[in-house]
């Protein structure tokens, strides 16, 4: 086994997580391969940026020391990248072609295959999660072969969202569309009664909408935060910019989601047009924003019990409120990947930053609070296994453990957060 190019114990983004595993970091596919043949237990891994140990094995895969360059098929309108490219890569890639993807996630630092791995999302009623934009993947099987799928090959909707289960993707093709501009309005302190009564109308204002919030405790309490991303060719529904959004006052200086801390790392605001890949993140690329210190969690429920979700967790608010550094509310389209947080299911994201350290406490109160709601947790991010059951969250469970197996018969992609999480 090649294990010139590896390096022990590295730590995830948040620094939560020390893998356990080797990280190799093969120079051609037919090295990884072999990797994969001669192993007991091994994953890929992305740019790390997971709260748990999802992507950890004996032996990690990291493909980004091979070049592959990205092709770009101006007639099938799609893009072959590396599944270690990251989304600040495409968006290079695509530039001189006047092509864009449809969505981006809060920041563009993250790999293509771990992003769709686990159904990652940006914000947009009208959009899937970024794993919808997949129209083909290659991957080397358990056996060290190398699989082509597409979207005609049979349980192609349950070989995306795939948990690293799958194999190890060396190729993500992505379809496009053509490129567009955004611009962003940042709107202060809506009253926190009126954003539950209207969420859907508000989630539905733009192309993409974000809402940040501390769910403050009392009636009064203020939401904070509304981004309004709209494109400016007019071509999407979105609402015309203007000075006051539900009575608040648009901001007049840029800034961060968490108060108080410097926006110079966030995308430009007060209504500057950018293109799409400048304004969609929340953060910018070719900027590091903080790494750690921070634990993610995020849960979805259907966008029809979005407020009354909303209320429940506002009145649990003050059981979490010492942990939180701030919320993030989404609105995700419902597609038809068998492991999707958002299979068949238009989304309301609740997504909550806190402070590093131990969260057990309050993500088990998030999660009981959002019970009624039938919650399906953010596949990278922290949650209690022990209070959510994907078997019947997943109407394709059964389908997508029987594919598992079939293409990995012994088993060596699956590590022990799928036994903990998925199937023993
Ligand atoms: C600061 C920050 C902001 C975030 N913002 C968002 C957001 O806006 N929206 C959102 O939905 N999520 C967000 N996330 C979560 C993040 O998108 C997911 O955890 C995502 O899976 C991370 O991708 P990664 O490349 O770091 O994957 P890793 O953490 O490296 O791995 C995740 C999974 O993907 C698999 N994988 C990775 N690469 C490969 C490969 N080549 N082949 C096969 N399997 C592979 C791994 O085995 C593992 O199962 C954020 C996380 C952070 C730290």
């Amino acid at each position: 086994m090649t294990r010139d190019l590896s390096t022990p114990s590295e730590i995830n983004w948040a620094g939560n997580h020390r893998y356990a595993g080797m990280i190799h970091r093969p120079r051609t596919v037919d090295e990884a391969a072999s990797i994969v043949r001669e192993s007991h237990s091994v994953r890929g891994i992305g740019s790390r940026h997971s709260f748990t140990d999802i992507a950890d094995a004996v032996d990690l895969i990291d493909l980004s020391s091979i070049g592959r360059p990205p092709e770009f098929n101006a007639d099938a309108r799609s893009i072959a990248v590396s599944g270690t490219a990251s989304y600040a890569d495409v968006a290079r890639s695509l530039r001189p072609h006047g092509a864009a993807l449809r969505n981006l996630a809060s920041l563009p630092h993250i790999s293509v295959a771990g992003a769709i791995s686990t159904g990652t999302h940006g914000s947009g009623a009208a959009h899937g999660n970024l794993a919808t934009s997949v129209v083909g993947l290659e991957f080397i099987a358990s056996s060290g072969e190398i699989i082509s799928i597409d979207r005609q090959t049979p349980d192609f909707e349950g070989m995306v969202v795939a948990l690293g289960a799958l194999g190890v993707i060396t190729t993500v093709t992505l379809d496009v569309d053509f490129d567009y501009e955004i611009a962003q309005h940042v709107y202060n302190d809506l009253p926190l009664d009126l954003v539950v009564d209207q969420l859907g109308m508000i989630l539905n204002a733009a192309y993409s909408v974000s809402i940040f919030t501390t769910f403050a405790g009392s009636v009064r309490g203020q939401v904070g935060q509304v981004w309004i991303k709209r494109r400016t060719d007019g071509s999407d529904q979105s609402m015309s910019p203007r000075s006051t959004f539900l009575d608040a006052p648009a901001a007049t200086i840029q800034h961060h989601p968490v108060p108080g801390l410097d926006a110079s790392s966030c995308t430009r605001q007060l209504g500057e047009p950018g293109l799409w890949s400048e304004r969609l993140p929340h953060f910018r690329m070719g900027f590091t924003p903080s790494s750690g210190n921070e634990i993610q969690s995020e849960f979805f429920v259907d966008a029809e019990d979005g407020d009354a979700a909303f209320d429940a967790l506002r009145r649990v608010s003050a059981d979490f409120s010492d942990r939180l550094m701030v919320a993030e509310v989404r609105a995700i389209a419902a597609d038809e990947m068998w492991m999707s947080p958002h299979y068949q299911r238009a989304s309301v994201g609740f997504h909550f930053t806190w402070l590093a350290g131990n969260n057990d406490g309050v993500v088990r109160t998030v999660q009981q609070a959002l019970e009624p709601f039938a919650p399906r947790p953010h596949w990278g991010k922290f949650f209690d296994a022990t209070l959510f059951d994907p078997s019947t969250a997943y109407e394709m469970f059964d389908d997508f453990v029987e594919m598992t197996v079939r293409l990995d018969p012994h088993g060596v992609f699956r590590n022990s957060w799928w036994r903990r999480v998925i199937s023993s």
